[in-house]
């Protein structure tokens, strides 16, 4: 075998090489993408979750409360999921809800409108009949977010309760209205039954 024999072989390697490296210094240096998933603000006082652990262990609690019950009558369920702040920001908590409650629990009222970058669904509550639309807006390939917006809408509560916090392009250390909530029951009992 001689040189000119080799070198295909070895400049193939070289090359698969190269492209592996590049792959993955893309994928590093991507940002993490929107949902519910994206950046978490460092609380300085209360609890703060990760997107995973509030899937992993408060959402199982919303479902099986709400499965007893719905929270159309509890305004901190109303709030989380309408809070729309008009820049390309939004709060985590209440996008895994309206994904986990709204959109699971629900039921569609009507075809799904779909207009550029923006969707709208509504919706029914199938224990109370209460009404709302779910709209989808997208702001960038990494950046979209849900907000609902009810038939009968939230009263402004002093203040509502959060746990993982917000995410976008530009998202509010705090935002006035919300706080961190101090433990999973308070925030499923606020959620829940209203409860502050
Ligand atoms: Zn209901």
């Amino acid at each position: 075998m001689t040189v000119l024999d080799v070198l295909p072989i070895a400049i193939g390697l070289v090359w698969c090489i190269l492209i592996a490296r590049f792959v993955w210094k893309v994928n590093r240096s991507r940002p993490l993408s929107l949902t519910p998933a994206a950046s978490v603000q460092v609380a300085r006082s209360g609890l703060v979750l990760t997107p995973a652990e509030f899937h992993r262990d408060v959402v199982p609690l919303l479902r099986s409360a709400w499965d007893s019950a719905c929270f159309c009558n509890s305004e901190a369920f109303k709030r989380l999921t309408s809070f729309e702040m008009g820049s390309a920001a939004a709060i985590a908590d209440g996008q895994i809800i309206i994904n986990e409650i709204i959109r699971k629990k629900f039921s569609a009222d009507g075809a799904l409108e779909d207009t550029n970058f923006e969707q709208m669904q509504r919706y029914v509550c199938p224990q109370c009949g209460s009404r709302c639309q779910v709209f989808w807006e997208q702001f960038s390939i990494k950046m979209d977010r849900y907000y609902v917006v009810w038939a009968s809408p939230p009263a402004l509560l002093s203040e509502a309760l959060f746990i993982i916090g917000f995410y976008g392009f530009d998202p509010p250390d705090q935002v006035r209205g919300f706080r961190r909530a101090d433990s999973i029951d308070q925030f499923v009992a606020a959620l829940a039954h209203g409860e502050r």
